[in-house]
């Protein structure tokens, strides 16, 4: 039987459906990366979500998002859905989803180095053993889909510092 990982590179997770996958890697036993670029190979974007400091008053650590996160890539006209844990990862796609989402006004990501606002992106999906029960009990699931962990990582394109724009877990 195929990795998780293995299989995953070669199949993006759908909530990617709206960029391109530039470059494809298992990252560890049960973990994929992707480079992501949008539909026209732009590579330089910002990105806006929800301040989890802002949602979460007891979060003391470094500035994450949460979902919704969208992407605007550089010259486009309109952003693009990245990822929306309601319908997203392994409990979105069971709609019983139960992690932290903002919903009022998004905010832009900015560098904690620079202030700046625009990124590479590589975006990382990871599976527990959840996913690789209901792979074993469902084949022909789209397996894919079912991720458990998501982070969003960019690396600043004005000062070169790479971030952890989003985190989550027990998605
Ligand atoms: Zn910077």
């Amino acid at each position: 039987m195929n990795s998780i990982s293995a299989h995953g590179s070669r199949h993006p997770p759908r909530c990617l459906s709206n960029f391109r996958v530039a470059h494809a890697e298992a990252v560890a036993d049960k973990a994929v990366q992707f480079r992501i670029v949008g539909s026209d190979s732009e590579t330089e974007g910002s990105v806006t979500g929800h301040s989890l400091e802002v949602l979460n008053k007891n979060y003391q650590g470094p500035s994450l998002f949460v979902s919704p996160l969208t992407l605007l890539w550089k010259g486009a006209k309109a952003p693009a859905a990245l990822l929306d844990t309601a319908m997203h990862g392994y409990h979105g796609e069971m709609r019983a989803s139960a992690t932290l989402r903002g919903s009022s006004t998004p905010s832009t990501y900015k560098c904690p180095q620079c202030g700046g606002t625009w990124f590479r992106f590589d975006a990382t999906f990871r599976y527990w053993d959840a996913a690789l029960d209901l792979w074993e009990d469902e084949p022909e699931i789209a397996i894919e889909d079912y991720f458990n962990g998501f982070s969003l990582s960019g690396k600043c394109t004005t000062c070169g510092t790479d971030s952890t724009i989003s985190e989550m877990e027990k998605l």
